[in-house]
C-alpha cells in the first residue's frame, strides 16, 4: 500500500518539467500552473510544507527571443534563461496569488551541496520562508552556470533530488510528460508496461526505460533514475508521474497508485550524504593495505598513504583512490601539505615531522564514505 509508505510525509518537493509548464506550446500554461498552486494550497492546509523546482526558463526565453526552439548554443541559452526566468516567475506569482500564497525565487548553482557555508545559509533562508508560509521556487542559475545548461552535465531532475535531500524532504514528485518508468521504452515497444513500484534501483531498472527525453527540457528517464538513486540513499521517496493527470499532486500525496513510486527505507546520515555528493578538493592515493582496512570501516593511517594531489585544508572533502580509482571519499583532519610530509610514516612519527598532531588517523572512520 502506497499510503502506508507516504503517511509520514511532511515536506514535499515538486519538480515541474518544461513540457508540463508549456503544455507542449511555446509559452507557459496558466491553467497548469494554477492547478499546481491550488493543489499546493490544499497540501499546506493539511500542514504539509511544499517546495517547487521549476524548469521552463530556457524554453520560454527562447520563444520570447524568437530564437530556434532547441538552440543548443550556450550563450543563447544563457540569455534565454535570463529572459525566461522572469516571465516564469511572473506566471508562478500570478497563479499563487490567486490562492493567497507568496512565492520566493531561489536560483541555485551546484556548489550549494559542496560549500557547507552556502548550504547552511540556504537552509536558514528556506526554513524562514517556510515559517512565513511562502513557497520557495528553485531553478538552476542558468545565466551564470554554463555547466548547468549543458545537457551533458546539469538538469533539474538531479537538482530537484539534491534540493530534496538537502532540505530534508520526505517525498519528491517529478512531473513531466511521461506516465512513469516502463519496463521497456514505450516509444519503441508496444507492450511496454508501467512499473508501479520500485524498492531497489537495480541495473535492470536502470536499463529498462531507454531515454524518452521530451522536446524542450534537458532531462529524460536517465536523469530521473539518477534522481531516484540520490533520493533512495538519503531516505526520500520519489514519484514520477504525468503532469496531465487531474489533481496529480494531491492524489500522489494521498497514496493513490499514479505513475512510478521509488520507495526507500534508508536514512543515510546527513554527514554521509554530504561527503558522498561534495565536490572533492583533492585526492589521497592509498596502498592495498589501507584499501582493505577502509573496507572494514577503520580510519585511514598515514602509513597507508602513497600520494596526495590537489591543495586542500583539513575539513575539505577528498577522493580516496587506489590505483587511480576512487574507492571512498572522506574529510581529512590534516591539510594537503601536512599529508605529503607524513605519507608512508608510522603515526608515532607524525608529531616529530609536523610539530603538531590532531589524530592518529589522517581521516577518521566516521568521516569516510565507501563509494
Ligand atoms: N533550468 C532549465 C530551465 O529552466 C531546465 C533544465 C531541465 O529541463 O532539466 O529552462
Amino acid at each position: 500500500m502506497r499510503s502506508e509508505h507516504l503517511k509520514e510525509t511532511h515536506r514535499v518537493v515538486i519538480k515541474v518539467g518544461t513540457s508540463s509548464i508549456t503544455g507542449g506550446s511555446s509559452g507557459a500554461s496558466s491553467e497548469f500552473m494554477d492547478s499546481v498552486a491550488r493543489q499546493v494550497r490544499s497540501l499546506k492546509e493539511k500542514g504539509i510544507e511544499v517546495l517547487i523546482v521549476t524548469s521552463g526558463a530556457i524554453g520560454i526565453g527562447l520563444s520570447t527571443m524568437g530564437a530556434r526552439p532547441r538552440s543548443r548554443e550556450i550563450p543563447i541559452r544563457q540569455a534565454a534563461a535570463s529572459i525566461g526566468q522572469s516571465v516564469l516567475m511572473q506566471k508562478w506569482n500570478d497563479s499563487f496569488q490567486r490562492y493567497g500564497i507568496s512565492i520566493a525565487q531561489i536560483l541555485l548553482t551546484y556548489d550549494f551541496y559542496s560549500d557547507r557555508e552556502k548550504y547552511l545559509n540556504l537552509r536558514n533562508a528556506v526554513q524562514t520562508l517556510l515559517e512565513y508560509r511562502a513557497v520557495p521556487i528553485f531553478n538552476e542559475n542558468d545565466a551564470v552556470c554554463v555547466k548547468e545548461i549543458d545537457a551533458m552535465f546539469g538538469d533539474n531532475d538531479t537538482l530537484s533530488a539534491m534540493v530534496s535531500i538537502k532540505m530534508d524532504a520526505d517525498l519528491l514528485i517529478i512531473l513531466s510528460d511521461v506516465d512513469g518508468l516502463y519496463d521497456k521504452d514505450p516509444k519503441i515497444t508496444k507492450d511496454a508496461a508501467l512499473i508501479a513500484t520500485v524498492t531497489d534501483i537495480t541495473d535492470t531498472i536502470k536499463m529498462s526505460a531507454g531515454d524518452p527525453s521530451s522536446k524542450v527540457g534537458t532531462g529524460g528517464m536517465r536523469t530521473k533514475i539518477r534522481a531516484a538513486e540520490i533520493c533512495h540513499e538519503a531516505g526520500c521517496n520519489m514519484v514520477i508521474a504525468n503532469s496531465t493527470v487531474p489533481d496529480v499532486i494531491e492524489r500522489i500525496v494521498a497514496g493513490e497508485e499514479i505513475g512510478t513510486i521509488f520507495i526507500t527505507d534508508k536514512k543515510e546520515k546527513k554527514k554521509t550524504s554530504w561527503i558522498r555528493y561534495a565536490n572533492p578538493s583533492g585526492t589521497i592515493e592509498v596502498d592495498e593495505g589501507a584499501k582493505n582496512a577502509l573496507s572494514k570501516h577503520v580510519g585511514l593511517l598515514a602509513i597507508g598513504i602513497k600520494g596526495v594531489a590537489g591543495r586542500f585544508d583539513r575539513g575539505d572533502v577528498v577522493n580516496i583512490t587506489f590505483n587511480g580509482n576512487t574507492i571512498a571519499k572522506g574529510i581529512p583532519d590534516y591539510n594537503s601539505d601536512d599529508i605529503s610530509k607524513i605519507k608512508g610514516l608510522h603515526s608515532d612519527k607524525m608529531f616529530e615531522v609536523l610539530g603538531h598532531k590532531n589524530y592518529d588517523n589522517v581521516i577518521r572512520s566516521e568521516n569516510i564514505v565507501i563509494m
